[in-house]
């Protein structure tokens, strides 16, 4: 029913059954990466509980799915505390809410801005630090502080570099995906082995990440686009633009398609032009990304306890052939 027809006591009935269905979802997800439901209902029960905590800021805890960056860390690894959290992102699911997004974004910051916009990887975020140009420690997003250590798994991923032309510390962010190729080939195997199938090239790629065997992890072929850099104001980088360019001189796969764009016009095309190629793609993608492109207003604008304000996920219509089904019978 419309918000508006809520009691405060149906909210509180409300918005604790949604918290509890999805954390059960959020569970099955994040630490088994084998979700119960598709996306999209996560998505709508999720934007239900924002909109009821929205309407009744006193039911807002801080441990609700909203206030908290979900996933977890598995026993068995060892956990990286992150120098800097690693966080969610906040996500639209129309045009007129990314252009509420972009009026939110000149008012906040007074000027008009260009956007760097993105392709929205469907994978798991990684953080990977060097030394002196050396690799020395590769990690998962976790619950955003705590990740787990998959350094010795990250090290199999042959986009990786283990070592930098140039000695310098760094930390860079990116997401680590497997490619369709290689998901499609897994779960076939998978199937003819009797071993439950991946739902998706996201939740493969989490599994195989998070492996305790880093030959199993080698043997899945993962790839990686890498999108951030920590700190990027120490090596002379003033724009997430420039920022693709120079991890991409350091030797990082970065992903081709981004673009700075100036108006809206140019993000809605940009948005219709990948939702149209989404399928020919060698990775999955789940919509865009808007970036603000300055460094500087980015960290003027900063952080929610969850999400970055100077970025959003424009997060396309679901798949309509894509179902989750666990024993698939494959034709070949
Ligand atoms: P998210 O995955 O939607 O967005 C944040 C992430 O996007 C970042 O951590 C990063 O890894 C990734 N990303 C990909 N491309 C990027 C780019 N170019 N630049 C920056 N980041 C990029 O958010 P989340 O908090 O990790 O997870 C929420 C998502 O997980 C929702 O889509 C939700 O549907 C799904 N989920 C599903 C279930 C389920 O049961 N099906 C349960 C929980 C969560």
């Amino acid at each position: 029913k419309p918000i508006k027809d809520y009691s405060l006591a149906d909210a509180t009935t409300t918005v604790g059954e949604l918290r509890q269905q999805l954390r059960r979802y959020a569970q099955a997800y994040y630490t088994q990466d084998a979700p119960l439901v598709e996306d999209s209902v996560y998505d709508d029960q999720y934007r239900q509980l924002q909109e009821l905590e929205q309407a009744f800021p006193q039911l807002v805890t801080a441990d609700s799915p909203t206030q908290q960056v979900g996933g977890t860390v598995l026993a068995g690894f060892t956990k990286v505390s992150h120098q800097l959290p690693m966080l969610s992102m906040g996500d639209v699911f129309s045009l007129d809410e990314l252009a509420s997004f972009d009026s939110r974004m000149q008012k906040a910051i007074q000027q008009t801005t260009t956007y760097n916009v993105e392709l929205k990887i469907d994978g798991l975020a990684i953080s990977l630090r060097y030394e002196a140009g050396k690799l020395v420690l590769g990690s998962t997003r976790g619950d955003g502080s705590i990740g787990e250590d998959v350094t010795a798994n990250l090290r199999t991923v042959a986009s990786i570099p283990q070592t930098l032309a140039v000695p310098i510390d760094l930390e860079v962010r990116g997401e680590c995906y497997m490619p369709k190729a290689s998901f499609e080939k897994l779960n076939r195997e998978r199937d003819n082995n009797g071993e439950a199938v991946f739902a998706n090239p996201r939740n493969a790629a989490a599994g195989s990440l998070r492996q305790l065997n880093s030959r199993v992890t080698k043997e899945r072929q993962l790839d990686t686009f890498i999108y951030t850099i920590v700190n990027a104001d120490r090596y002379g980088v003033t724009t997430q633009a420039e920022a693709l360019k120079q991890l991409q001189e350091w030797g990082f796969h970065v992903n081709p398609e981004s673009m700075v764009a100036t108006d809206l016009q140019q993000i809605d095309d940009y948005i219709q032009r990948y939702q149209a190629q989404r399928d020919e793609l060698p990775y999955g993608i789940d919509g865009v990304v808007l970036k603000i492109n300055q460094l500087s207003l980015q960290a003027e604008l900063g952080n929610t306890v969850k999400v970055p304000r100077w970025e959003i996920a424009y997060k396309f219509p679901p798949e309509e052939a894509h179902t989750i089904v666990r024993d698939i019978e494959w034709t070949v």
